[in-house]
């Protein structure tokens, strides 16, 4: 009898391994309910590499009455299928909409996994969104992902978003309410901030990063990122609010320290323009005010970028 008991634990401990999203050492992944009907899969804050298999962002779904709808599934289509389980562990209803953020792929490629499941899935992304994908973003994100984390062999058709959607709109999707911003400049051009309504939850996609730093593209605007989120600290406190990669939670807790970052690079800049000196001259004197964010992921890949980027856009406000 014992050894039965024994014998069934341990098949059962070796199913749940074998169902669990693991990614190597990173460990576990799992959808956590953060409010009624709202469950978001944080994924790890760090460049996509082997190991986490391309996934970095932070999935979302709301489930309504007859179905889920779900924010940036993912970052490709194989990591996709191990999103999809998870979603499925959270409820069976189909995923009858998708909305994606903005441009980079390792947000949406994995609506390609989503809407083979279920054919008639509406997926909404702002127009230039779109296009700027269809014309070459899409391939770009691709090769970087591939190239990064080896796991999008064999899926290069994109599933690119269905419905054009733009600033102001209001999407009401079987029962919930969505509000869409779209800053015209901040971490690309191509950015909505969604407004879950009915759970007072502000996804702000990749125009707030928590535990790691990602590129700013010549369509982006720093100046610009630091004014969306300036604005947003100054509305009421919504309940949650869910950057594009790291951990979602309070208004201040969430946003302050990628704002800092931010001010910190403007200060900088501002300071090497003052003194007439160049952008790296400048850099070690900023690093030093740096120290809460010297261990976030990329941040020595991408902090001297981002502080030259910032003069630049200081120097054309003159022009
Ligand atoms: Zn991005």
């Amino acid at each position: 009898m014992k050894k039965t008991l024994l014998s069934l634990a341990v098949v059962s401990a070796l199913s749940i391994s074998a169902n669990a999203f693991t990614l190597g050492k990173l460990g576990n992944f799992e959808f956590k309910k953060y409010a009624d009907n709202l469950y978001i899969l944080p994924g790890p804050p760090m460049e996509p590499n082997v190991e986490n298999e391309g996934f970095m962002n932070n999935p979302a779904i709301i489930e309504s009455e007859h179905g889920l709808i779900m924010i940036d599934p993912g970052g490709n289509y194989n990591v996709g299928k191990k999103i999809l389980a998870e979603v499925e562990k959270v409820s069976k209803k189909p995923i009858i909409a998708i909305i994606d953020t903005h441009k980079h792929g390792d947000h949406w490629f994995a609506n390609k996994t989503m809407a083979e499941k279920y054919p008639d899935v509406k997926i909404y992304a702002l127009q230039h969104m779109i296009d700027v994908s269809k014309a070459g973003e899409a391939q770009k994100w691709y090769d970087i992902l591939e190239r990064l984390s080896h796991n999008l062999k064999g899926t290069k058709e994109f599933q690119y978003p269905t419905i054009a959607i733009k600033n102001g709109d209001k999407l009401e999707i079987d029962g919930q309410t969505f509000l869409i911003h779209h800053p015209k400049r901040a971490h690309t051009d191509t950015d909505i901030l969604i407004l879950h309504v009915n759970s007072k939850t502000l996804f702000i996609g990749d125009n707030l990063m928590k535990s790691r730093l990602g590129g700013f593209d010549a369509s982006s605007s720093i100046l610009g990122n630091i004014k969306l989120l300036e604005d947003i600290e100054k509305a009421p406190e919504l309940n949650l609010y869910v950057p594009g990669h790291g951990a979602p939670g309070k208004m201040h807790e969430t946003i302050d320290p990628f704002l800092k970052y931010m001010k910190l690079l403007e200060e900088g800049a501002k300071e090497a323009l003052e003194e007439d000196v160049e952008a790296y001259e400048i850099k070690p004197k900023v690093v030093e005010k740096m120290k809460d964010f010297q261990k976030w992921d990329a941040f020595e890949g991408q902090m001297g970028k981002h502080l030259q980027k910032m003069v630049e856009e200081i120097e054309a406000l003159d022009e």
